[in-house]
Formats: structure tokens, sequence, C-alpha cells
């Protein structure tokens, strides 16, 4: 008896099998029919060899040759079937079967096994070897190929819904077991169906099935996010309630600098770990500091938001102590998102709306839903008035206190459409301009305006020195800046001293390199620079007093608070600050201005520039221009 070819696949399978069970793998449907096919395969092959065990040393009338030849055969019409179900479920839309559609699939199963349990078995017992023939096997062949078949046939009609890593695999594999089929019943002493099993279950392992595939490579015991859209498209498909639940390391950014990304990782994968525990369900690596759970009961969810999760103590692997804070987030599918598209963008809504909330707890609500609509059409809006002339420049003087007259302007970007949405700040509209890679244009069409409105009323004869442009911190590291700049201000013939740039103090001190380059070129054409929000970021004063600002705008932050009632620290930090800039040669522009108070502590504190609504509110250029000509008089 020459059992390699059974030996060799029985070894192929329970290797398979070895590295399957070993990973943590995906709860969809169709993982958990192949694990069905997988353990089935196992069965078939320990099967075969029992049967050929018996044929060979046990009389064939004997009831334990029949029942092990009944076993193997039985076994094998169950692997074809669900290896058909597996297929069928990997690419149907709606995942469950209804009664009948589930009868149709195992029918040809059904009557194999009739004829399993009560047909005849025959033997074939001579020199070129044994094996069984008969009714019972030309039914199982009859059976196989249908499911086979069929297989095919569900591959090719819906291979859209597959992938085409997915699709090829299977097509070759089960073209591949018919071969063998077909080899197999004209040649019957050759007996080498397990061949094909095995064959079939390295194709699909290989290709669709590797759970490795699935698992994160950072986060210990956590899935990937791969998996996780896997998990959420098969959920949104089923159409019942579930929820997402995610956690996310506030402070992580302190932490990767200060122990490093892996203690995070670890930190990250201890937590979901307990959390785990009492949500009983995987977890997934969602965003670099996120982990989320799909979790089915909302009880468990409620518990969860009751519990101390969001302030924990973590020893990192060198035994010294840290405190993590985390912030949780509920969605309720599919009532808020019932597509994975939706609920990404809802995801990343949370996420980045709530980046420097206190909350710890967010759950996903109307108004959230409300908010996120009113971002989308925000940016609907944006995208249009970038592409068709829907922006406008405003102007917010800007007064001298030495020389009491107004020597120069803010250009503020305005969207037009005040109607569709209302009024639109451009610290919601500038952002997002710079996310969705609209910023550079934005930017231009800014400073194409001002050049044009400059040079068409001729402002510098109303005593504008200078405008200022705002310059966001993407647009402040991008290489064609300077070239794009110095070729409109040819186009409109004004001299680059007219313009000061304004750069955030946080993009400065982030941009680096890049933003030096840009400013070393821009001022040695003549443009000035101003740092703008001076005190909301982290002033880095090495920087500031190498980095040849020609003004510094104080933030309203550090100018309201000297006029609140306990103002005595306020006053202070404003006072240093104020000595500190013009010490270093540096004029300032106080921001925010709005009372006659505030003026005048400015004024006698050496503050050389005033702005803010005391004096004018942003106005367009219309109003811009008879402010100007009523206030030169
Ligand atoms: P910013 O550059 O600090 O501009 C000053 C903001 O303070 C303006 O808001 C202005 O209207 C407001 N403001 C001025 N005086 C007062 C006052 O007395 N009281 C109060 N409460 N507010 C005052 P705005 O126009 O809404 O702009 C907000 C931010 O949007 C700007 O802050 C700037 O960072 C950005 N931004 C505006 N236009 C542009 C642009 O063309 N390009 C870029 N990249 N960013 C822009
Ligand atoms: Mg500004
Ligand atoms: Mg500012």
């Amino acid at each position: 008896m020459n059992l390699g070819v059974q030996i060799v696949s029985f070894f192929v399978i329970l290797t398979i099998c070895f590295i399957y069970f070993s990973n943590k793998h995906i709860k969809l449907l169709s993982t958990k029919i192949y694990t069905v096919y997988l353990s089935v395969s196992v069965i078939f092959s320990v099967f075969e060899l029992f049967s050929l065990y018996t044929l060979y040393n046990l009389n064939v009338d004997d009831p334990l040759n029949r029942l092990s030849h009944q076993l193997f055969v039985g076994s094998l019409i169950l692997v074809l079937m669900f290896l058909f179900i597996y297929v069928d479920i990997l690419s149907r839309k709606q995942k469950r079967y209804k009664p009948l559609e589930l009868a149709v699939r195992i029918l040809p199963c059904v009557f194999a096994y009739v004829m399993v349990i009560f047909g005849r078995f025959e033997y074939h017992i001579g020199a070129d070897g044994r094996y069984s023939y008969g009714p019972v096997i030309v039914t199982l062949y009859c059976s196989l190929a249908v499911y086979a078949v069929w297989t095919i046939v569900t591959v090719i009609r819906r291979r859209k819904s597959f992938n085409p890593n997915t699709a090829l695999p299977i097509l070759f594999g089960v073209t591949g077991w018919i071969t063998i089929g077909i080899v197999q019943s004209l040649n019957p002493a050759w007996l080498i169906e397990s061949m094909g099993v095995s064959l079939m279950q390295l194709f699909i392992f290989l290709s669709i099935e590797n759970p490795r595939e699935y698992n994160d490579g950072d986060v210990r015991g956590a899935l990937n996010r791969h998996a996780f859209e896997q998990m959420l498209n098969e959920r949104c498909e089923n159409g019942k309630s579930f929820y997402i639940v995610t956690f996310t390391l506030t402070n992580s950014e302190l932490l990767k600098n200060s122990v490093g990304v892996d203690e995070v990782y670890r930190i990250l994968s201890i937590a979901a770990t307990n959390i785990s525990k009492s949500l009983h369900s995987d977890f997934y690596h969602t965003a670099d500091n996120s982990i989320s759970f799909i979790e089915k009961h909302k009880k468990c969810c409620e518990e969860l938001i009751s519990s101390d999760f969001d302030k924990l103590e973590f020893s990192t692997s060198s035994g010294m102590i840290v405190n993590t804070s985390f912030r949780l987030s509920f969605i309720e599918c599919p009532k808020y998102a019932d597509s994975l598209d939706k609920i990404t963008e809802l995801m990343t809504h949370v996420r980045s709306a709530d980046s420097n909330s206190a909350r710890s707890v967010v759950v996903v609500s109307e108004a959230v839903i409300d908010e996120l609509n009113y971002l989308s059409g925000v940016e609907r809006l944006l995208q249009k008035a970038v592409k068709n002339n829907g922006l406008e420049v405003y102007y917010q003087p800007i007064y001298s206190t030495k020389k009491k007259k107004f020597v120069s302007a803010e250009a503020l970007v305005r969207l037009k459409d005040k109607e569709t949405l209302g009024f639109i700040s451009p610290e919601i509209f500038v952002p997002m301009a710079e996310r969705m890679g609209l910023i550079s244009e934005l930017g231009a069409t800014v400073f194409e305006s001002v050049c044009s409105f400059a040079k068409k009323y001729n402002v510098r004869q109303y005593g504008v020195e200078y405008i200022e442009v705002n310059i966001s911190a993407v647009q402040s590291v991008d290489i064609y800046l300077p070239d794009y700049l110095l070729q409109c201000m040819g186009k409109y013939g004004i001299s680059s001293d007219f313009f000061n740039l304004e750069i955030t103090e946080t993009a400065a001190v982030e941009a680096g390199e890049l933003l030096d380059l840009n400013m070393s070129r821009l001022k040695s054409m003549g443009c000035g620079f101003s740092m703008d929000d001076f005190g909301t970021g982290y002033s880095n004063l090495s920087q500031m007093a190498n980095t040849g600002f020609d003004i510094i705008k104080l933030d309203k932050s550090l100018i309201w608070p000297c006029f609140d009632g306990d103002s005595a620290h306020a006053r202070t930090i404003l006072d240093s600050c104020i000595s500190m800039i013009n010490g270093l040669g540096i004029s300032i522009v106080a921001e925010g201005v709005e009372t006659k108070e505030q003026v005048d502590m400015l004024t006698e504190n050496g503050v050389e520039y005033l702005q803010g609504y005391y004096f004018a509110k942003p106005m367009n250029e219309q109003d811009y221009l008879k402010f100007l000509q009523d206030n030169c008089k």
C-alpha cells in the first residue's frame, strides 16, 4: 500500500491548521465558514487514511470497512460543499441565507448522503491496488462535480465582487481539483483526491485566509485597519445595530517623545487587552494612537462609559511609571453611519474635531452629524469658491501709534457666498483648504487680488506703506512660493517691499529649514515678514531672535486678560514680551484691540502698531477705499 500522497496532503493541511489556529483571525462570516471548511478537510484526511487502512487490513465485508468508507465519502462531499458555500458567502452582498437558499445549496450533499447511508460500495482488489467503486462512488463524483462547477460559475458571475487576488486562486484551485477528479475517475487506483483537497486549501490559505494579513504589526494582539474595514463592510450589509467604540491615547505625542513609539504601542495593547475582557470582542488598530472595538451590545458600551477608563498608570519596560489619558468615542451604526465610507468619515471627524477637547467621552449624536454635514457643505462650497472666483479679500486697517495714522492693513480672505451657509470663518475654511490641497490656489487668489487692488487704486497715495498677507503653514514651505509671488508682483508692477507676509508662530517653529529657505529668498527680494498670533504657540525664543521677522503680532489672548479683574500676572507677561521684542529691534502689532483703554495702555507701553475693532473691522475693497479716503485727509 502506497500512502505517500495521502500522508503529504495530511501534513500540508495540518500545517495550515497549525498556522491558522495559532494566529488571531477575524470573525467574518466567510472566515467562520473557512474555519469549518479547514476542519472538515482535516477530518477528511484522517478518514481517508482510515478507509485505506480498513481496506488493506480487514475483510471487505467487515462493517468497519463500510463505515470507514462512508465516513471518507461523506467528509469529502462536505469539503466541497463548504468550499462552495465559502466562495458563495465571500462574494454575496447579503451574507445570511434564507432557508430556501440554504436548502438548494445543501441539496446535492443531502442526495449524496442518502446514497452514502443506504447505497452499495463495491471494492476492487487487484495487483494495481485497492479502491472502492459502485453506485455510491458514482453519486459522490456527481455531487462533487455539481459543487465544483457551481463554484466556478459563482466566481465568474460575481468576479466584480472579488478582488483579483481572490478570484484567480479560487479558479485555479477548483480547475486543478476538477482535473484531479477526472484523472482519478479514469484511473481509480491512483487515489489522488487528497491532493486536490490540500492544494485547494493551500491556494485559499495563501491568497485569502492567511490570518497574518489581518494582524497588526505594531500593537500586539490587535487586528489591522484592513480587518476592521472588512468587518464593518459585513456588519453594514447585515443591517443590525452595532457600536464602534474607539479609544484614543490623547497624550501619545508626549509619550512617544519621552518613552518611544514602541512603548506607546505596548500601552495601547495592554489597555485594549483589558478592555476587550469586558467587551468580549477583538480590537483593531485604527489610527496611530487609536484602538477600536466593534460591539453588538449597547449595555457593554454603557458600562464602559461609567468605568474609570480614561486615566491609567502604566509601567514601561524599563520600570518607569507613566500617566496616560484616553478619550472614548461611540458611534451607533447603522443609525449614524451605514457604510464603510460614512463610518470612516465620521471617525476621522470625531478624532480631529475633538483633538483639543477636554471631554473624555464623545457619543456621536444628531448634533455631531449636523456638524459633519455642515463641514461637508463648507467643503463643497470652498471647492466651488476656489475654482469659480468665489473668494474675496477684506482689509483690516492697522494704526501706527508713532505716526498717528493708518499705515497698513491686513488682507483677510472671505467666501463670497454668505447665503448658503451664512458667514464662515476663515479659521474653519483655511485649515480645510490645507487638508484638501487647495491652499496654494486659495493663497494665490488672495495674493493676486491684493496686487490687483493695490495697483488699480494706487493705495500708496493714501499713506498705505505695506499690506500684511497671511501665508498658511503649508504654503510657507512650498518651494514654488517665492517664484509665484515674484511673478505676481511683476505682473501688477508692485514692488516687493509693499508686502509683509504673516506666518503663524506655530508654523514658524514647526516648518524648520524649508521655511528658512523660502524666507531668505523672499527677504532678499525685499518682502518683509511678520510672526502672527505670538503667544498662542510655543515660541522658540532663540529662533525668534535669528529668523529675521520684521514684525511680531501679539495675539489677543495675550492682551485681553490684562483687562480682566485679576490681571497682574497677565500684565507682567505682556510687559515682558513687549520689552523683549522691542529690545530685539522688532516692531510690534497688537491684535484684537477693542477699547480705548487697550489703545492707551499699549501705546504707553511702546507698541508701535494697533489692529482691532476699536479702529475698524475687516471690510471689503470699496469700504476700505472709502475708509482710506476719509482717514487720509
Ligand atoms: P489672523 O491672521 O490672526 O487674523 C486676525 C483675526 O482677528 C481676523 O479674523 C480678524 O477679523 C480678527 N480680529 C481683528 N480685530 C479683532 C478684534 O478687535 N476683536 C476680535 N474678536 N477679532 C478681531 P478672521 O478674518 O476671521 O481670520 C481668522 C484667521 O484666518 C486669521 O487670523 C488667519 O490666521 C486666517 N486667515 C484669514 N485670511 C487668510 C488668508 O488669506 N490666508 C491664510 N493662509 N489665512 C488666512
Ligand atoms: Mg494674520
Ligand atoms: Mg493673528
